[in-house]
């Protein structure tokens, strides 16, 4: 056999076997782009040499063998798969394909989510629901409508008094994000196996043998396409059977768009990818169809998929690799948190090497071992983690974790106190990863925003011996680093600058930045308000606390065990010394009362305030500010760069929607200024 001959072999084998675990087990072990990456160099090497295509090719056939845990159903039309575009080049090279399948310049598309979930047909007869079944190998399918008739969404009978005789419908059953996250809780309870992520739930779940254990398993479905229609409607556009299936009681996705042209596609994928994580559930793309159905028709079909359509995917958020160790962090209330040494892999567009694995009880909970293949997750701005294990990948080599019970940093021992979530490390100030730690969130952007000082130059300080607590910080001096590695004058005078600047933060920040148990910034600003500076807080009595509104007796129990530590008192002193400001001087012109009862939502950098200072404005005056715009928001306050779903949401809800200089006219005059 030739190279190549033999490299098509071992992809067929290789894609067959991983398509059945992934469509038949509900269990595959590597992820989608793997499982992609195959697939398209098994279609490069076809493309290569035309000759070695055969009709069962995985490239050829739509995805999934049939297991024999249902009846199968023939499916009145055949269901495709999708081709996929990864590039607006791709996009064009589409369009360019139906062009030349037309004869004409294609116009008109729908732009639709592509929801991650498992492609179901429903078939109803004269009205009412007759089959619901997988899409199997496209031709034949599972028939499960046992456990499609517990979806509530899926009506038993259309909402229509003049149905047609047969109308097929296909959609996605999907696990809301939420849904799944409550699955995974109970399955923890009750010591099960959790799931990798919502779609491997969802398949799991519609493929039951019990439909009650479906039921119980809260999935739901977006209908996308229309199958086949007999005595029905003359349907002349996809946007137009869309809204008919709708009319039919049919649960459609309202994030749907018609667009002239690929202009219109570029804007909507670009939107959707912005906002992927907003939706509640998973979408891992947008796919576009003609919208003209005697369009669609004239363009037909390759052997797999429908030429009228495309699925535009995004960069995969999931990846599998190899769990090498696990290590532990302290944090900077000496918490230790396990997080995983990874062999590095690519998702979510970075290398990854750590992932967090939360707490101990996480990883027993998901029971991940030493050696594992995991699924790793990398979405968005959140930092990576480890989903769960690929079970089924094990050798039985693969070790058990546990927590150590001496600290790696200061080697004193790390206890669990019965009751607690975490265990810690009894080390306090000793262990130089607490104070890391501690410094870092002191400067963080949440914390006291110093620029500058991020891990890298917290641990220079350290190993220098410049820096052992924050209120050295204001102290050491940074010429010290003249000459290490990376400081020059230039460096050295920015750091200086960050630091002479933080003085002056609001003390609501340094509160914040001083890490008291449940004092996050809005509490530091109600704080800050009732008592003008923090010596007057610490000498407070947790009964003049928590009579301030919105400070319940937790806050103030914190607040005064806190204030009670000589050394945080010390600390304080020191800062105070230092030149950092430790009162807010009250403006007496405010009128506290101004805005009570109003809540604002403010998004973006509204001109001439900080953000926090923005915030503060606002609760200076009575009125709360919060990070969603619902029914009750007041106002959305808009600077630069403002979230989009945010300004959409409030038009959404009629809320107001003001800009920086509406802004100051509501902070003088109170709401009348909005009407
Ligand atoms: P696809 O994901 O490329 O696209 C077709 C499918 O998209 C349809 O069947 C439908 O279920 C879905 N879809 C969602 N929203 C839709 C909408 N609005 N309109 C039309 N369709 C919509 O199809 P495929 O053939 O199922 O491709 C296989 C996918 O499964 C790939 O992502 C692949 O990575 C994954 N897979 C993974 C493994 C593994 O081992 N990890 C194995 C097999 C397949």
């Amino acid at each position: 056999m030739t190279k190549p001959a033999k490299r098509i072999e071992e992809l067929r084998g290789e894609i067959r076997d991983h398509a059945y675990r992934y469509y038949v087990l509900d269990d595959p072990i590597v992820s989608d782009g793997q499982y992609d990456a195959l697939m398209s160099e098994l279609k490069e090497l076809e493309e290569q040499s035309p000759d070695m295509v055969t009709p069962d090719s995985p490239t050829q056939r739509v995805g999934a063998p049939i297991g024999d845990l249902f009846q199968p159903v023939a499916h009145l039309r055949p269901l495709f798969s999708l081709d996929n575009a990864e590039s607006a080049d791709d996009l064009t090279a589409w369009e360019q394909r139906l062009g030349r399948a037309l004869g004409s310049d294609p116009s008109g598309y729908v732009c639709e989510l592509k929801i991650d979930g498992l492609a179901v047909v429903l078939t109803y007869r004269d009205g009412v629901l007759a089959t619901g079944a997988t899409r199997g190998d496209g031709v034949t399918g599972e028939d499960i409508t046992a456990n499609l008739r517990t979806i509530e969404s899926i009506p038993l009978r259309l909402l229509t008094e003049d149905p047609p005789t047969v109308l097929e419908v296909r959609g996605e059953v999907y696990m809301p994000e939420d849904a799944f996250e409550e699955l995974n809780r109970r399955q923890a309870d009750a010591g099960e196996r959790l799931f990798a992520n919502p779609r491997n739930a969802a398949a799991g779940s519609v493929r039951q043998k019990d439909p009650a254990a479906t039921a119980d398993r809260n999935v739901d479905i977006w209908v996308y396409q229309l199958g086949l229609i007999e005595g029905g409607p003359e349907l002349h556009t996809h946007a137009e059977s869309l809204d008919y299936m709708r009319s039919l009681g049919l649960r459609t996705n309202p994030a749907t768009r018609s667009v002239e042209d690929l202009e219109g596609v570029t804007e909507f994928v670009t939107e959707t990818e912005r906002d992927r994580h907003q939706t509640g559930y998973q979408i891992d793309g947008v796919v576009v169809k003609l919208d003209s159905l005697a369009d669609q028709e004239a363009a037909g079909y390759t052997s797999k998929a429908p030429r009228w359509a495309i699925a535009y995917k995004f960069p995969p958020e999931e990846q599998v690799t190899t769990l090498k160790d696990i290590s532990i962090n302290i944090g900077r209330t000496g918490a230790a948190t396990p997080f995983a040494i990874l062999e590095p892999v690519f998702v979510g567009g970075a290398t990854v090497s750590m992932a967090t694995l939360h707490n101990q009880d996480q990883v027993a909970a998901k029971d991940v071992r030493i050696g594992d293949r995991v699924v790793v997750r990398r979405a968005g701005d959140v930092i990576p983690e480890v989903v769960g294990p690929v079970v089924s990948a094990r050798t039985g080599k693969e070790k058990v974790w546990e927590m150590p019970t001496e600290c790696p940093f200061c080697g004193n021992p790390i206890v669990r106190v019965e009751g607690e979530a975490v265990a810690r490390c009894t080390g306090g100030f000793e262990c130089p990863s607490r104070v890391r730690e501690w410094l870092f969130h002191f400067s963080s952007r949440g914390g006291m925003d110093i620029e500058h000082m991020g891990y890298k130059t917290i641990d220079l300080l350290l190993s220098k011996g410049l820096i052992s607590d924050p209120a050295d910080i204001f102290t050491f001096d940074p010429d010290a680093l003249l000459g290490t590695e990376g400081w020059g004058e230039i460096s050295v005078g920015n750091l200086r600058k960050a630091i002479d600047g933080a003085r002056n933060r609001s003390v609501a920040r340094l509160l914040t930045a001083l890490g008291i148990r449940h004092v996050g910034g809005t509490t530091a600003r109600l704080l800050v308000r009732a008592f003008g500076g923090l010596p007057p807080l610490m000498a407070a009595t947790e009964e003049d606390i928590s009579a301030i509104e919105g400070v319940g007796p937790v806050i103030a129990a914190g607040v005064v065990e806190w204030s009670s530590d000589a050394a945080n008192r010390t600390l304080v002193d020191s800062l105070g010394e230092a030149g950092v400001r430790l009162y807010d001087e009250m403006d007496e012109s405010v009128q506290g009362d101004l805005l009570v009862g109003a809540t604002f939502v403010v998004s973006g950098t509204v001109e001439g305030f900080s953000r926090e200072e923005a915030l503060a404005a606002i609760e200076l005056r009575g009125g709360k500010a919060t990070s969603s715009v619902s029914g009750r928001t007041t106002a959305l306050v808009v600077g630069e760069s403002p979230g989009a779903s945010k300004s959409r949401k409030a038009k959404e809800l009629g809320v107001p929607v003001i800009d920086a200089a509406r802004f100051r006219r509501v902070l003088q005059e109170g709401l009348a200024a909005l009407d």
